[in-house]
């Protein structure tokens, strides 16, 4: 049980398509378990193993959704389908979404509303999770997280100038910089 250090916008990590797992072996099960003890720590809702420095093809969610139904899991190697974003302008009240690797920053950001998730659990057993809502939005991010893609990569041209002046503000957007959930006060 381990709360990991997660690094921020312009570690190289971030921003690298990650590596598919290969091996179920004992490492790869202390990292999915101190992926959960730091998106509990954070608190978050998803975490990407990049954003513990680890280029692996993984990601932790946790969620509870409006039906008071939790969505809990580990996803390795994961497929994601998605319905299109739709078309205008996101809402800032109901679609902004933050990042624990740009902490402290919320923006609104267009998302497909449905997807389907296929991956393979901590023992390497394929599953299956039709998502929609703020669920599906969670499995769109972490799984762009796996692409090296940030949300902050998908913004409008306002707010994508506006999150460039925070994270050039905060001395980001180079490599080196992080934070320790549960230490560092930074409410993401
Ligand atoms: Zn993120």
């Amino acid at each position: 049980m381990a709360v990991l250090p997660i690094v921020i916008t312009g570690e190289p990590v971030l921003h690298t398509p990650a590596a598919e797992v290969t091996g179920f072996d004992e490492t790869l099960a202390t990292l999915i378990a101190d992926m959960f003890d730091t998106m509990a720590a954070a608190p978050g809702v998803g975490l990407a193993a990049p954003q513990v420095g680890v280029p692996l093809r993984v990601f932790v969610y946790n969620w509870i959704d409006d039906d008071n139904q939790t969505w809990r899991g580990v996803a390795i190697n994961p497929e994601l389908w998605i319905t299109p974003a739709p078309a205008g302008e996101p809402d800032e009240e109901t679609e902004s979404e933050g990042c624990l690797s740009i902490p402290g920053e919320r923006f609104p950001l267009r998302r497909g509303a449905r997807a389907i998730l296929h991956a393979l659990d901590a023992d390497g057993a394929p599953y299956e999770v039709e998502a929609e809502g703020w669920l599906a939005r969670i499995f769109q991010h972490e799984y762009d997280h796996l692409d090296g893609t940030l949300y902050a990569d998908r913004l409008g041209h306002a707010d994508s100038r506006a999150i460039g002046k925070v994270i050039r503000k905060n001395g980001w957007g180079e490599p080196g910089a992080s934070w320790l959930p549960g230490v560092d006060d930074l409410d993401a």
